[in-house]
């Protein structure tokens, strides 16, 4: 399958954070893993640069839209946790220079609450961390292999979900959590029941997100993907992330907890890092500044 290739590369490797395979040995043996824009990174208000992007077109991503596609399952891959998907979902817009298909969604989670996420907004990481993986379908002839092999900085397109802990269980993620409570082991899946829109997983406000040029997360550390980390968290219970913890790695009968599956932050360097936000703050803001003026022009006279 396909996007096997883009985030499994390293299944004999495991990501475990004690073994001799963890993160910070990638480098030694997969050089990109060392290079310059290497991904997740710390998101810090004044390095920020403003820009307003168009709003994202998805297709597909609404179950209840004609030719949606399809969560089918989920599975416990050792490293990560996969949702499964058929059909076609599909983004463009949102400053993506082109569009882009959706291949899977996966999770980073971490043992406690204060870490789990890859990316960090001001120094802060999250529980949890959705990526949903795409990449430039009709430019690399529908091969991801060819996407992720291109060394081109916008062949991929990752959205990034951030999540928090919030006092009650997330019901619209009821069937997702359902199946994670029931793939305790490596290789482990869970067929849904119910059908889940993707669209329901991302955060309500899709206007005000980061951008950067970054890289998979996991060896090959290709530096291919355009990023996009949402700045709205979603509200999920300590109970609901409480069963990633749970997760099992390891074949036959040497399963270990999954522990950490996240990547610690890499250098920004002198990546351009931006923010957007919805245009609708723009007349907003011309007309408070107006306003503003005529204030000060009045108190003058
Ligand atoms: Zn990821």
């Amino acid at each position: 399958m396909p996007s096997v290739l883009v985030t499994c590369q390293y299944r004999s490797r495991p990501f475990h954070e004690f073994s001799n395979a963890g993160p910070q040995f990638w480098a030694d043996t997969t050089p990109e893993c060392g290079a310059n824009r290497q991904s997740p990174i710390n998101l810090v208000d004044d390095e920020l640069t403003s820009v307003t992007y168009d709003d994202f077109v998805f297709q597909g991503y609404d179950s209840e839209e004609e030719g949606a596609g399809t969560l089918v399952s989920i599975s416990n891959l050792g490293h990560t946790v996969r949702i499964n998907i058929d059909g076609t979902f599909r983004i463009s817009g949102g400053g993506l220079p082109t569009e882009y298909e959706a291949l899977q969604a996966h999770f980073h989670w971490g043992t406690i609450s204060q870490q789990g996420s890859e990316h960090a907004i001001n120094g802060r990481l999250f529980p949890l961390e959705m990526h949903i993986v795409h990449y430039a379908y009709r430019e690399y002839n529908s091969s991801v292999l060819t996407a992720a092999k291109s060394g081109n900085k916008d062949a991929l397109a990752v959205l990034g979900v951030l999540f928090e802990i919030g006092e009650d269980d997330n019901d619209i993620f009821d069937e997702i959590f359902n199946g994670v409570s029931q793939i305790e082991f490596q290789d482990d899946e869970y067929f849904f029941q119910r059908v889940v829109s993707l669209s329901d997983l991302l955060p309500e406000d899709k206007s005000r997100f980061y951008r950067y040029d970054g890289s998979l997360t996991t060896p090959s550390c290709y530096e291919v993907v355009q990023w996009t980390v949402f700045e709205e968290t979603v509200e999920i219970s300590e109970r609901q992330v409480n069963l990633f913890r749970q997760l099992t790695t390891g074949l036959f009968n040497e399963s270990y907890l999954t522990g950490n599956t996240y990547r610690p932050l890499q250098p920004r360097r002198d990546r351009e890092v931006y923010y957007s936000h919805a245009t609708m703050t723009e007349p907003l803001g011309l007309l408070a500044a107006t306003v503003a003026m005529l204030l000060f022009l009045l108190k003058e006279m």
